[in-house]
């Protein structure tokens, strides 16, 4: 027994009654019998092989890695928060519901779309119900509409979730400037087109800066505008998705409003809509009346439900604590400093890139929004790939950028600052990259057979796939 279990505080029942002993296994290989005392140095030695954000810089492109204000995790674990059972009725839940309709009334002024639902648990879920209140629109209406437009640099969910729901897609080349060829659109663009999906900033970090001629467009064949808001970071306080003619989007909270999100969930893709397509929202929502805070289940042309209960409800604890820390005020009125928050977002990715360039090839060299983008262009002469160069930067004691995304970039490295570090740390980084850099001429074995410095070499990342062992073993070196 490793460990101390608490004390009983509920009636104690025979573990026959509840438990078939063929379930139990009689014998595990090789489990250790520990103390306590072994338990914990196992774990914290475990925990200090792994890179985290209370380490070290998080440079991955598109994933937001900001800093989460410890703070939020205190609030998240609260009590009265982290044991509120669904099933309790309603006014033993005001606090709960009076959060969600908070964050919600926040997204609504931040994003200028008038209604919002928190069910959805994930970005990728977020699009899912997205493109749904965008189908049902057109089935409402009668509409024949089999196709949705995406860029060809989208994120992979964005055309996976249109494939889920039936959708052809049709892919939009960028222009030479490394946006939405306005074009291409105009030529693609027929009755059948039921809307696009656009990511704004994109994912090679530029402004979509013709998104509202390109909404113009879609909105005069009655199809809709779907933005991907997971690059929101950037735009927070200076301009507002539903002004650039965005009639449905997603906001991934866990990347913009600050949950702990490496390694996957639980997460939060909160989807504002129009005016006109509040009643397709996923029910329940949540109403404020005379009496109080409720659901409403009232919703005849809803998409349904899309998510247990609240949703990822912990997500919007966390989400609130950081809106209201960033001086929003709870009524939803203002937010002020979230302008603040993303112009040093912004300011600092193109510090990286005023910095890097002249090492590091700049596929699009104009100011870029919250995130930059090299490649590996010059280091390729010397047959050192972006693979090199991110295992490389391990060996700085760095966690890798997002390497080869977006795929239309050949050996992309997306390098995403965050307003949260300082100059000093965006410095050392670079010194990092520059160094790297410069080894690939000087040093290249060092760079191409990186890391050397970490607990694990060069894994075989193909073998990895195509024989993957999931079971731990003495032998495993
Ligand atoms: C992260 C991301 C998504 C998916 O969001 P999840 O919360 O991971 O499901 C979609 N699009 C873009 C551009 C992203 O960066």
């Amino acid at each position: 027994m490793g460990y101390s279990l608490p004390s009983l505080d509920v009636p104690e029942i025979s573990a026959a009654k509840v438990w078939n002993a063929s379930w139990t296994r009689a014998e595990v290989e090789g489990f250790p019998e520990v103390s306590e005392n072994e338990v914990v140095r196992h774990f914290v030695r475990l925990s200090q092989k792994n890179y985290a954000i209370d380490l070290g810089f998080y440079p991955l492109g598109s994933c937001t890695m900001k800093y989460n204000p410890k703070i939020n995790e205190e609030i998240a674990r609260r009590e009265r928060f982290a044991n509120l059972h669904p099933f309790w009725p309603e006014r033993y839940q005001q606090h709960a519901l009076s959060l969600q309709y908070d964050v919600q009334n926040l997204l609504k002024l931040l994003t200028g779309l008038p209604g919002f639902t928190l069910q959805p648990s994930a970005g990728a879920h977020g699009e899912y119900v997205g493109i749904k209140i965008m189908q049902a629109y057109h089935q409402k209406k009668g509409h024949k509409k089999t196709k949705v437009l995406i860029p060809e640099s989208a994120h992979g969910t964005n055309p996976a979730t249109c494939a889920m729901l039936g959708y052809d897609i049709v892919s939009i080349p960028s222009n030479d400037t490394g946006i939405v060829h306005l074009e291409e659109v105009e030529r693609l663009l027929d009755d059948e087109v039921a809307g696009i999906m656009i990511t704004n900033p994109n994912t090679l970090g530029l402004f979509e800066e013709n998104i509202h001629l390109i909404a113009d467009k879609i909105h005069e064949k009655d199809g809709l505008v779907y933005m991907d808001g997971a690059n929101f970071n950037a735009i927070l306080g200076i301009t507002r998705p539903a002004d650039l003619g965005v009639d449905i989007m997603h906001i991934n909270l866990h990347k913009t409003f600050s949950t702990p999100h490496g390694g996957g969930g639980p997460g939060a893709g909160a989807v504002g809509v129009r005016g006109d397509l509040l009643s397709f929202l996923p029910t329940p929502t949540v109403q404020k009346t005379d009496t109080g805070f409720g659901w409403n289940n009232e919703m005849p042309e809803s998409i349904g439900r899309v998510g247990g209960y609240f949703g990822n409800f912990s997500i919007h604890v966390r989400a609130l604590a950081y809106l209201l820390s960033i001086g929003s005020s709870p009524d939803g009125k203002s937010a002020p400093y979230f302008r603040k928050m993303s112009e040093a977002a912004v300011l600092n990715a193109n510090y990286l890139k005023a910095r890097l360039k002249g090492y590091y090839h700049i596929p699009h060299d104009r100011a870029c929004m919250h995130e930059c983008l090299i490649t590996d262009q010059n280091q390729s002469l010397d047959g050192i790939k972006t693979l090199d160069i991110a295992k490389r930067l391990m060996d700085y004691g760095y966690h890798p950028m997002t390497v080869y995304f977006p795929l239309v970039v050949s050996g992309a490295m997306l390098i995403e600052p965050t307003e949260s570090e300082t100059k000093e740390n965006l410095d050392d980084f670079c010194d990092a990259m520059i160094a790297i850099a410069n080894e690939c001429k000087s040093l290249p074995d060092i760079v191409r057979t990186a890391p050397h410095c970490t607990f694990r070499r060069r894994v075989d990342e193909l073998r990895a796939q195509k024989q993957p062992r999931l079971r731990w073993s003495k032998n495993l070196s």
